[in-house]
């Protein structure tokens, strides 16, 4: 692999909003205001990830206290492909990064590992931080195959990303199970996935490398799991979709997981 990146040696909690298919411009405006009277946290970072008509407005209305970012992209720079949305159109949108292969896109839109990899590496070539979601299916679980199935999604996934380019990727743990359903994965199990999505980095790059990834826990995140999960080795920040839609709720468990990771 080629030449390492530069070590850190504090990174702060990485707490990331999913709002999905929710929240028009009043309403995403309407939520941004209450949650500036309620977020009392200043050394975490907190992104939000909008509908890609929110990205504008929010990105106004935030005035760079938060990033903003997009749940989706295409990898081509444009072209005829109705209803499809390309990076540079985000990045003049005021988008810093994007999510990519989250499970819904991969079940309802039938993506797969290789169209995922072409976002990636597109993100990544015009300078937006993808947000790589991997996880596991409940029978997959049962069959113990989660890690055969990480490993796919990981090696498929970053085909062609370079350990510089590797310190940019966010990689989001979300176990298909755990999202939306409100069961949360044990931190026994949060902590057994990360260690071991950080020995498939290893095996990727290297182990100074690997060690830099933040490396994100999604599903059923509440205010009732926070303090705990942000707690758990291994995990470096949260992907939140439901539990992000309120701003209490949001902002409860961003006050629950203050903490600076030491790497
Ligand atoms: C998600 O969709 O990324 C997610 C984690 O959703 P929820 O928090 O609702 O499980």
């Amino acid at each position: 692999m080629p030449g390492k990146s530069k070590k850190r040696a504090v990174r702060s909690f990485l707490q990331v909003a999913n709002w999905k298919m929710n929240k028009t411009i009043r309403e995403a405006h309407e939520f941004i205001k209450q949650f500036m009277q309620v977020h009392t946290s200043s050394n975490q970072a907190i992104w939000f990830a909008v509908p890609f008509t929110d990205i504008r407005s929010v990105h106004d209305i935030v005035q760079g206290n938060f990033e903003v970012g997009a749940q989706n992209m295409n990898d081509a720079t444009s072209g005829a492909y109705t209803g499809e949305i390309a990076a540079q159109m985000l990045l003049e949108a005021g988008a810093t990064f994007v999510i990519v292969g989250h499970s819904e896109r991969r079940k309802y839109f039938h993506e797969d590992d290789a169209f995922i990899n072409r976002k990636v590496l597109r993100a990544l070539e015009s300078s937006l931080k993808p947000i790589l979601c991997i996880g596991e299916t409940y029978d997959e679980r049962e069959d113990k195959a989660t890690e055969a199935v990480l490993e796919k999604q990981l090696s498929e996934g970053l085909k062609g990303v370079s350990s510089e380019q590797i310190g940019t990727c966010i990689i989001a743990y979300e176990p298909v199970w755990a999202i939306g359903t409100g069961k949360t994965a044990t931190p026994e199990i949060v902590e057994e996935t990360h260690a071991s999505i950080r020995n498939i980095l290893e095996k990727l790059y290297d182990a100074e490398v690997a060690k830099e990834v933040c490396l994100l826990y999604g599903g059923s995140v509440s205010a009732v799991s926070a303090q705990v999960l942000s707690k758990t080795p291994g995990v470096d920040g949260f992907l939140i979709g439901t539990a992000s839609l309120d701003p209490e709720s949001f902002a409860k468990i961003i006050a629950l997981s203050e903490n600076d990771l030491a790497i």
